[in-house]
């Protein structure tokens, strides 16, 4: 029997018109997408000249990522093609989502996982959801290349983003933006890993402009980690560094649609250092309420990079004409990545249980 939500929630009762979906696919769907769409007026002021700043924060998905929207999709397809397994390489948050959507649908799921370079959250996540986790010796690249070789030769479905559903579930977040703010913004910008978000978020506003449903597509703006920057350097990187974890690609699967969405949209692919990623993802939790993972801060990183002065002639970033709309998507949900807050923390005030020794000390 095929199950289908009673209601319209999920990605795919949303929006399966615009998905390749048929009456023969089971919805294998968490409620997931419909994230909010939340203005920012600190950013807004931050960037001036009638400028309204918009955040897309996808951490709201149910396993705290974006990744959610495609793996509905892959998961979905995998089971009307008769998949009893899938498989992934992750940094963490395609792992998190592979294995809840695998979970939920009743099959197997292993993930390759580069050892030691996972953020802790999301590993409990892979194992809560019921996983096989095998922790590679080598990098996400390796993980990468090693899934497709399994997938080769065995009898597995590969839900990584070189699965072409991934992207398809992935560009409903356009949609949503469209549908939100009545048109599509002048820009957006997010942080590029793998670099399938940012060529999905571009399918989605040419696919529903060219409908008539949005009277542009933005400027697409991505941000890499200075340490993991192929794109931007125009050639593989082997040992990709950085703090941002979810972005610590070399060789990304997706180079190719990314470099035709920034060059067809007029956008850019620019850096920002691990401490820009940092200040940016304190400065959102301290004053928006936000808290993202690192790598989910980048486009706020690089949007404060953008604004500074003193940073104009490396930038890569176009100037923001006046009244321009835009929209930042933080990718992913801050309780992932709890070491990395406990590193930034200060350290908590010892106080003995008595109301005037606490508010003596925070004065
Ligand atoms: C996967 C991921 C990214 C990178 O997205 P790509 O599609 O690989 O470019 C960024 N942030 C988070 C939190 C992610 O999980």
């Amino acid at each position: 029997m095929i199950f289908r939500p009673l209601n319209d929630r999920g990605v795919i009762a949303r929006w399966q018109q615009y998905l390749p979906v048929s009456d023969a696919t089971p919805f294998v769907s968490l409620n997931e997408g419909s994230t909010p769409l939340i203005h920012s007026p600190k950013l807004s002021a931050k960037v001036g000249r009638g400028c309204e700043f918009y955040i897309k924060y996808e951490g709201l998905n149910p396993t705290g990522s974006f990744k959610d929207r495609g793996m509905t999709v892959a998961i979905s397809k995998a089971i009307e093609e008769g998949a009893e397994a899938v498989i992934c390489a992750s940094t963490g948050n395609t792992s998190a989502a592979a294995a809840a959507y695998a979970a939920r649908a009743g099959i197997t799921c292993v993930v390759l996982l580069p050892a030691g370079k996972i953020a802790f959250g999301k590993l409990a996540q892979a194992f809560m959801y019921g996983a096989k986790v095998v922790a590679i010796d080598g990098n996400f690249d390796d993980a990468l290349r090693l899934v497709r070789e399994i997938g080769e030769t065995e009898p597995i479905a590969i839900v990584n983003s070189i699965n072409p559903y991934r992207l398809q579930g992935q560009k409903t977040a356009a949609f949503e933006i469209i549908e939100e703010l009545g048109d599509a913004p002048d820009f957006h910008v997010l942080p590029v890993g793998n670099a399938g978000n940012i060529s999905a978020y571009w399918m989605g506003y040419q696919e529903f402009h060219q409908l008539g449903k949005a009277s542009r597509a933005p400027r697409m703006i991505g941000f890499q980690a200075s340490g993991s920057a192929p794109i931007f350097h125009n050639k593989v990187i082997e040992n990709p560094d950085t703090i941002a974890t979810a972005i610590r690609i070399g060789n990304p699967a997706s180079w190719e649609y990314a470099t035709a969405a920034v060059t067809n949209s007029n956008g850019a692919i620019d850096i920002v250092t691990d401490e820009e990623i940092l200040s940016a993802q304190m400065w959102l939790a301290s004053n928006e309420g936000i808290y993202v993972e690192p790598a989910s801060a980048a486009g706020i990183a690089g949007i404060f990079k953008s604004l500074d002065p003193a940073r104009a002639a490396e930038r890569r970033f176009p100037e923001i004409p006046e009244g321009s709309r835009i929209v930042c998507t933080v990718t992913g949900h801050g309780l992932k990545d709890p070491d990395v807050a406990k590193e930034q923390c200060g350290s908590v005030i010892p106080a003995p249980a008595e109301k005037n020794e606490i508010l003596r000390r925070l004065t």
